[in-house]
């Protein structure tokens, strides 16, 4: 194609002295008689420049404009009629086409913004012949770009790139003819295609902001600039006026966040001589300037700055795109999405009432969605809104979602800001002609910027006329005069947390192939903006980031930090001088600042905040500082001198498995308030059938499964599990076994086989004995002493013979070598040494058996239903392994363990869980794992001791 290039006739060092030779240029060329417009990237910079025009009278004459602006001007007078399209047109245009075009490689909502990319790119060459084949799916979106060209011709609208190569035809009656144009710091290269092209037709020149010495040379700042852009090869020596701040985790980050921009406003540097007052106190660059302003408004050491957003935000980044996209969502979500969509700001919930729907939408995995944003409608003025008017068009969706917004008490600003967002909104939803759903179009708005403008109070007791403190994206900061603040913040300096490094995508790919010019960008676009951000401060730059990522994994420092920190290094490419764990140059540990996670989470074990660093050691578990004690309930006690404890056999068990993960189940109430679908469920609701199945068993005159029933057994089982399926959803939740999805419903019909299969195993064990008591509850009416504590609970299943023996079974759907009676090795000659099994309940149980109803204890069996497998301890004098199918070979008899008894083990177990209760008396919970599996579900995160 024939680009003509524009011609740079001056490079200067730095911004502010680009626009001096600019509108030096410009008073010029109108000295030469000429008329003369200037370019400006935005409308700050036309304003700057105006005024820098405006202190020479020839520069009145000047015109100075945004290019948007001047194409408008210019297609107004020179164009065909059709009018300019507008942003939300194109990208609801787009979608129509990508949503009927043939092939396209991604769906509607991803190909729409692409589509508009190009077509506001290179509309017209994009839609003539390549001079090199397509590829892959390079033809369909060719051909999708020429139908969104037939679709602007048919509604009279015309694409700025189109509009730019009609003004810049030959034949055409050109614009600006007799116009000198001049581009005010910007570089050809990195123009939209089509501008650059017409530009190039229409003889403009450029003035371009070379980047090659700082606004405010001097000082460790400028030595920073200067090295960074190559005209200082020494390294920079550190001063303290760039810092870095480093958190642990991103808890801790949005503390360290705001303790930052609290130190930086409150910094005295000093004013430099004759300096003016500055614009700002201090210039917070973050990726979500909104999300801080919300945080440091409600922090106590930020809240009293006066705080200032300008800039645009990304749709998806306002409470509204959240709402909406939630609101979408919620259908599929489930519980996440769910309570996302309650605790955004714009539902209006207070955190009581929040808190209650997230509590009852967890315990309940039946709830479907529908019911679930009635029960948020009951609620939320604003989702009640959006049910309402739900099943109408988008466009009044979200006209009901703005006027509930407009009746929210929220803050005035944040309120304009949340109602442009959704002004937006709807106008692309207007566009989206046909077949438009609210799920496109929240997706298609999610990256459409709204421009923001929010400001805070300050306090009344902060300095009258201070500078107030400005947060805006680094687009923004880069965009600002150099030297109008004290100091710059750039926040969140990760890898993933910020874009970069952009290598050239598809779009470049396909542009290469109609032979249009490489654009500058991505990694380059990003370093410029540093460079000018870098000069927006006169005394210190602080760079921020978190050591590790949500999910407490390792993040990585964003390539413009690198660049940064390596200018105080002799030799970037060496790595001996660099910190281990932050990648930092040692010189710079004097100037950084850390904040560890750990300092927020509230543990039992510290009385006061643990000093911040940025590795520090775990805190001690396994001790309540004074201040917690008052806070912990301990279990009920029950008659006289102080009493007894009531627990449950698998209370007990918890302690003995681990004393401090008794403590965080049992006293901490750790576990998860989600109803799941897990294997805890799933133990539920096999325990309910095999009880019912050998409850009507029993009823019906069969007093056991035998080889001979075992069919007529099958299918009663069959019958059993049928009804216990259907009474689930009935059922309390957290005491049922709820499919919701299809591959669950096959997970739960998957265990009738099992448990039929299994049943084959439970005919030919224990002969001679047969179920007499099933879930057999004790202890609830009555104390039962055990172990000098009091017991309740349940037994599964008591078999009994006909000598009045008994065999204590205890369903479990998995089993593992806790449960198993086991001997510590002994030395050849001596007895072996009895050894207290993790899994301990059996056991429990076997002794209030004998003491309640008087039978004779001789096996207590853990068994599997659903494999047939069976752990446990049996008298060795009564039963054997042939008796008991399903038994390890490396089980053992109680003789084997070392105790002449069955009686004689459980008496021993009393004596000895006795022992361990005096531990828990005594408040000693420190961790103490019994074995791996001891830890295996433990919800202590973050113990020191964990095994495995
Ligand atoms: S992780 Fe293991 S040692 Fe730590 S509290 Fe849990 S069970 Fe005990």
């Amino acid at each position: 194609m024939d680009f003509t290039a524009i011609p740079v006739v001056a490079q200067a060092p730095n911004r502010e002295a680009c626009f001096a030779e600019a509108a030096r240029l410009a008073v010029r060329m109108v000295a030469e008689k000429r008329r003369v417009t200037v370019i400006a990237a935005d409308f700050d910079e036309a304003a700057e420049l105006k005024r820098l025009l405006g202190q020479d009278d020839r520069g009145l004459g000047v015109r100075v404009i945004t290019f948007d602006l001047w194409l408008e001007d210019a297609w107004q007078l020179w164009g065909d009629g059709r009018s300019l399209v507008e942003p939300s047109q194109r990208l609801a245009l787009a979608w129509q086409v990508a949503a009927e075009a043939p092939d396209l490689p991604a769906q509607p909502a991803t190909m729409a913004p692409w589509l508009a990319r190009a077509a506001r790119q290179a509309l017209p060459w994009l839609c003539d012949a390549p001079l090199r084949a397509l590829e892959g799916s390079e033809p369909a979106v060719t051909e999708a770009l020429r139908l969104y060209s037939e679709a602007l011709e048919v509604r009279g609208l015309v694409e700025h790139s189109q509009a730019c190569w009609l003004l810049g035809q030959p034949c055409h009656a050109r614009p600006g003819a007799d116009e000198a144009l001049v581009l005010a710091g910007q570089w050809p290269v990195q123009l939209p295609l089509a501008q650059q092209w017409l530009f190039g037709k229409l003889g403009a020149v450029a003035v371009a902001n070379g980047r090659t010495a700082p606004s405010r040379p001097g000082g460790e700042l400028g030595q920073l600039l200067g090295r960074l852009y190559g005209s200082r090869s020494e390294a920079v020596s550190p001063g303290g006026a760039l810092r870095v701040a480093l958190a642990t985790g991103k808890t801790a980050e949005l503390q360290l966040l705001a303790e930052t921009v609290a130190a930086l406003a409150e910094t005295d540097f000093g004013a430099a001589e004759g300096e003016t007052a500055l614009a700002y106190r201090v210039v917070v660059a973050d990726t979500d300037p909104v999300g801080l302003f919300e945080l440091l408004r409600a922090n106590r050491e930020t809240g009293k700055l006066h705080l200032l957003v300008r800039g645009p935000v990304a749709f998806s980044d306002t409470f509204a795109g959240r709402f909406v996209a939630a609101w979408a969502a919620a259908p599929q979500g489930g519980l996440p999405v769910w309570e996302d969509l309650a605790a955004n700001p714009l539902s209006g919930l207070r955190q009581q009432t929040l808190l209650s729907l997230s509590r009852q939408w967890a315990a309940n995995r039946a709830l479907g969605a529908a019911e679930a944003l009635r029960m948020l409608a009951n609620e939320s003025p604003t989702a009640r809104a959006l049910l309402e008017a739900s099943g109408g068009s988008v466009a009044t969706m979200v006209d009901g979602l703005r006027a509930a917004v407009a009746a929210l008490p929220i803050d005035e600003g944040r309120k304009l800001v949340e109602l442009s967002a959704l002004s937006a909104f709807a106008g692309l939803a207007r566009q989206m002609l046909f077949g438009s759903c609210f799920e496109s179009a929240v997706e298609l708005c999610a990256d459409v910027h709204i421009p923001v403008s929010l400001e805070s109070a300050p306090a009344a007791d902060g300095a009258a006329g201070e500078a107030p403190v400005l947060l805006c994206d680094l687009a923004t900061a880069a965009q600002l005069p150099a030297g109008c603040a004290r100091a710059l913040l750039l926040t969140k300096m990760n890898r993933d947390e910020r874009p970069g490094g952009i290598t050239a995508g598809s779009l470049e790919a396909l542009l290469s192939k109609f032979a249009l010019p490489d654009q500058q960008e991505g990694a380059q676009l990003l370093r410029q903006r540093l460079w000018d951000a870098l000069n927006v401060p006169t005394e210190a730059v602080v760079l921020e980031r978190s050591l590790t990522d949500a999910a407490g994994e390792p993040a990585y420092p964003h390539f413009l930090m690198q660049e940064v920190t390596d200018c105080f290094r002799a030799d970037p490419t060496c790595s001996d001088d660099l910190l281990r764990d932050s990648q930092l140059p040692r010189v710079l540990a004097p100037y950084c600042s850390t904040l560890a996670e750990t300092r927020f989470l509230h543990c039992l074990g510290v009385d006061e905040g643990a000093p911040a660093a940025v590795e520090e050691a775990q805190l001690p578990m396994g001790q309540v500082g004074e201040r917690w004690r008052p806070f912990i309930a301990l279990p009920k006690t029950e008659g006289a001198n102080g009493g007894a404890m009531r627990l449950s056999p698998s209370a007990i068990e918890s302690f003995l498995s681990c004393p401090y993960l008794w403590f965080v189940q049992r006293r901490l109430a750790l576990q998860d308030t989600e109803e799941g679908f897990g294997p805890l469920e799933r133990g539920t609701f096999v325990h309910e059938v095999m009880q019912r199945f050998y409850q009507q068993l029993v009823e019906g005159q069969v007093p056991r499964v035998t080889p001979d029933n075992l069919e007529e057994s099958r299918a009663l089982l069959a019958q059993v599990f049928r009804e216990v399926v259907e009474a689930q959803e009935g059922h309390e939740a957290g005491r049922r076994y709820v499919a919701v999805t299809p591959w669950e419903q096959r997970l739960r019909e998957g265990l009738l086989p099992q448990l039929s299969g299994a049943l084959g195993q439970q005919s030919r064990w224990l002969p001679g004995f047969a179920p007499a008591y099933h879930e057999w509850h004790y202890g609830f009416d009555q104390p039962v002493p055990y172990a000098g504590q009091h017991l309740c609970g349940s037994v599964d299943r008591i078999d009994v013979d006909g000598n009045g023996r008994a065999v204590v079974i205890d369903y479990k759907t998995s089993l593992d070598d806790g449960y198993r009676l086991m001997a510590l090795a002994a030395e050849e000659g001596e007895e072996p040494q009895p050894q207290l099994p993790r899994k301990v309940q059996a056991l429990i149980y076997a002794q209030v058996v004998r003491q309640l109803l008087g039978l004779e204890v001789v096996a207590t069996l853990y068994l599997n239903p659903l494999t047939g497998e069976v752990e446990g301890a049996y008298d060795g004098l009564v039963l054997g392994p042939a008796q008991i199918e399903g038994f390890p070979p490396k089980g053992i008899s109680v003789q084997e363990a070392g105790f002449p008894s069955f009686g004689e083990l459980l008496t021993w177990v009393e004596e000895t869980v006795g022992e361990r209760l005096g531990q828990l008396f005594a408040g000693e919970i420190a961790p103490c794992p019994a074995d791996a599996q001891a830890c295996k579900y433990c919800p202590a995160l973050s113990c020191e001791r964990r095994l495995g």
